[in-house]
């Protein structure tokens, strides 16, 4: 069966615009496993009565009772505000029921034990938390580098989650650029830096911190790390390309 009914357990505000669901099972049927970098659709009942579906990265490896995700707040600035986002964020709260699939999506973290790089900007770091904290959870080894681009470490959604689970990680680091200030009360391996130049860096910048043969996986909704690649998104996962990146192996320290 595709849809199924949860309990939002906790609403955690994770900076002024995104905030964070922790839904858990209400049924006895046993949750799907999840594959990370995976999404679920959330289907709600608007005001005029329409049932609307959309889209949310699972944030979280699964424990088999909950799962987690979490939303931007789509800000009209001058046009109606997102339909789904303001009623997830005004409306639903702790105690509340909420429709959502099975997992869904081919975008995912393969097995191939090669290093991985994510570059994420602003919400597009949550793909990127859920396929950390499957890592994590695995006890994974394998070399991971996260390239993060926000406007503050305020803004940072899942901070706290994200970098716990690079700590985690005995191979991990990460990598921030904030569009204001340099402020930061993590431990960034290789920052934060001020972004003042393209993400995630020229190509020289590039071949002295990527790590040989990584695995692209970059992900940020009209973000600099699209406008840096000069497209516009169209979809928050850009693309997880299978293949070697010219670069020599040095983890930036
Ligand atoms: C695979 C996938 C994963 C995703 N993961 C996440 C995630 O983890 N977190 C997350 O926050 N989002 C995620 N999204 C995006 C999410 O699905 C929604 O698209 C997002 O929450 C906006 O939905 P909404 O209903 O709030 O906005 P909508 O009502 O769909 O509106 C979209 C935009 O159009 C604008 N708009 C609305 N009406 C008008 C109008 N008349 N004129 C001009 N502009 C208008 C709104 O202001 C808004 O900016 C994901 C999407 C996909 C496809």
């Amino acid at each position: 069966m595709v849809w199924r009914q949860w309990e939002v357990e906790k609403k955690i505000r994770e900076t002024d615009d995104v905030v964070t669901f922790v839904v858990k099972r209400i049924d006895d049927r046993l949750v799907k496993t999840s594959l990370p970098g995976q999404y679920v659709t959330v289907v709600m009942p608007m005001p005029d009565g329409v049932r609307q579906p959309r889209q949310y990265s699972l944030t979280r490896a699964d424990d088999g009772q909950h799962r987690q995700f979490s939303v931007r707040w789509a800000h009209g600035r001058g046009k109606p505000d997102g339909e789904m986002s303001s009623l997830l964020h005004n409306t639903v709260d702790v105690g509340d029921v909420v429709t959502m699939s099975l997992p869904y999506g081919d975008v995912v973290l393969d097995d191939s034990g090669r290093p991985v790089v994510f570059a994420s900007a602003g919400v597009g770091i949550t793909p990127m938390a859920g396929m950390l904290s499957h890592l994590a959870t695995a006890g994974s080894g394998l070399e991971v580098m996260l390239l993060h681009a926000d406007v503050d470490e305020a803004s940072f959604a899942l901070r706290r989650q994200v970098v716990t689970d690079v700590l985690a990680l005995r191979k991990a680091s990460i990598h921030v650029w904030y569009e204001q200030g340099t402020g930061s009360n993590e431990p960034m391996t290789g920052g934060p830096r001020r972004d003042d130049g393209p993400v995630p860096g020229d190509a020289a910048r590039r071949r002295r911190v990527l790590p040989m043969r990584a695995d692209p996986v970059h992900a940020g909704r009209a973000n600099r790390v699209d406008r840096a690649r000069g497209r516009s998104p169209r979809h928050p996962i850009r693309s997880v390309r299978p293949r070697p990146m010219a670069s020599r192996s040095r983890l930036a320290s």
